[in-house]
């Protein structure tokens, strides 16, 4: 279904939450830190350098709500495919390097937003061309330090990628970035250990204040990964870490745009997307739910307004257990209870649950937009 609203005009409340005061940095169109919304990022799964399937999944992507897309850059050809892409997409490019500092002036060359380099891959003098020529064309570095990929030596003193072994890393990376004058600097500290990334997290952004990119890296499929990331990512922004975010999911990279924002929402931080609350069903239930939340999840896709949808299984808990929606339905037998903000509107038939839903909230959007 095509968005309700415009990608740009939806409506999006920043909460307010103590957060941790970080410098800002600005990839392409979008500030990353300081008071900036919590950026929401993915990662492209295709060849970059098949740039017709790469650009279809940005365009995908982008109209699930990211906002900033990295692409991996694994050659010469990937490092010029970035032009055409770049030129082909709404949204800031960040190019993702590994060990071939060459790649990366390539990637700045063909006018990536952004790169992301682990400086422990690809050693100090190569890294010093890399900021000499990002610096020149103002293009942004994302640190990217993660525990598969420490340098031998921080490896060796601590015995293991540990928390502490990841802080000194980051540490050890900027000061080298500082010396060479180098500011416009993202940091991501990762890990597939929730606990050491939590930790780690912790740690750097006590000891600094340049903007932090959150993920738990290679965190597996889908509810594993929601789960891993939820708490990894989820714990750090609830104490005002955290300026940019990239739920990684083994599948669709849509899927992580969705959890992202499903973590936003249910802290309170950023309200984009319908909220759609109901309940698990129990011996009271006469009507089909899974099905109705199914469809109705479907129907909402790519719909950027925030508002709060419940769809009980009865009307004995249903309005009581949802009177903060803005809309929603309390099964009956074969019936259900239309209500908005916990009164009830009219009784509908099962069949045409889906139907009236939608158009409802169709009205109720048109309705705001008119405010
Ligand atoms: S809303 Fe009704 S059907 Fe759903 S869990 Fe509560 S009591 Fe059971």
């Amino acid at each position: 279904m095509a968005p309700v609203v415009g990608r740009r005009n939806f409506l999006e409340k920043t909460m307010s939450k103590t957060r941790k005061k970080t410098r800002s940095v600005s990839v392409g169109s979008v500030t990353i830190g300081d008071d900036a919304p919590i950026a929401v990022q993915s990662m492209t799964c295709t060849d970059t350098r098949d740039v017709e399937a790469t650009v279809a999944q940005i365009e995908r992507l982008t109209d699930a709500g990211c906002e900033i897309v990295r692409v991996a850059v694994p050659d010469e050809e990937a490092a010029r495919a970035l032009a055409e892409i770049k030129e082909s997409i709404k949204i800031p490019l960040v190019a993702d390097i590994h060990f071939d500092h060459r790649l990366a002036l390539g990637a700045i060359r063909n006018g990536a937003d952004c790169i992301r380099i682990n400086p422990g891959n690809i050693g100090k003098d190569k890294v010093g061309q890399v900021i000499r020529e990002a610096k020149e064309r103002g293009v942004s570095i994302r640190i990217g330090i993660n525990s598969g990929s420490l340098e031998k030596d921080i490896l060796a003193s601590h015995g293991a990628p540990t928390a502490s072994a990841l802080v000194e890393s980051a540490l050890r990376n900027i000061r080298f970035f500082e010396e060479m004058d180098f500011h416009a600097i993202k940091l991501s500290v990762k890990a597939s250990d929730v606990t050491t990334m939590i930790e780690a997290n912790r740690a750097i952004s006590e000891a600094t204040d340049y903007p932090l990119h959150l993920g738990v890296t290679e965190a597996g499929s889908l509810v594993n990964s929601a789960v891993k990331s939820s708490i990894g990512i989820g714990v750090l922004l609830n104490e005002g870490i955290g300026d940019t975010i990239r739920v990684s999911i083994s599948g669709d990279p849509v899927a992580e745009v969705g959890v992202a924002y499903g973590i936003l929402r249910a802290l309170n931080i950023r309200r984009v997307g319908p909220d759609i609350v109901s309940c698990p069903t129990c011996g009271r239930c006469e009507i089909d739910l899974f099905r109705l939340v199914e469809e109705v999840e479907g129907r909402l896709s790519g719909i950027k307004d925030y508002f709060k949808v419940a769809l009980m299984g009865c009307v004995v808990n249903g309005p009581g257990e949802a009177v903060e929606a803005d809309i929603g339905i309390a099964g009956g037998r074969h019936t259900g209870l239309l209500f908005k903000k916990g009164k009830v509107i009219r009784k509908i038939r099962e069949e045409e649950f889906a139907d009236v839903l939608m158009d409802e909230i169709h009205a109720m959007l048109e309705e705001k937009g008119k405010e």
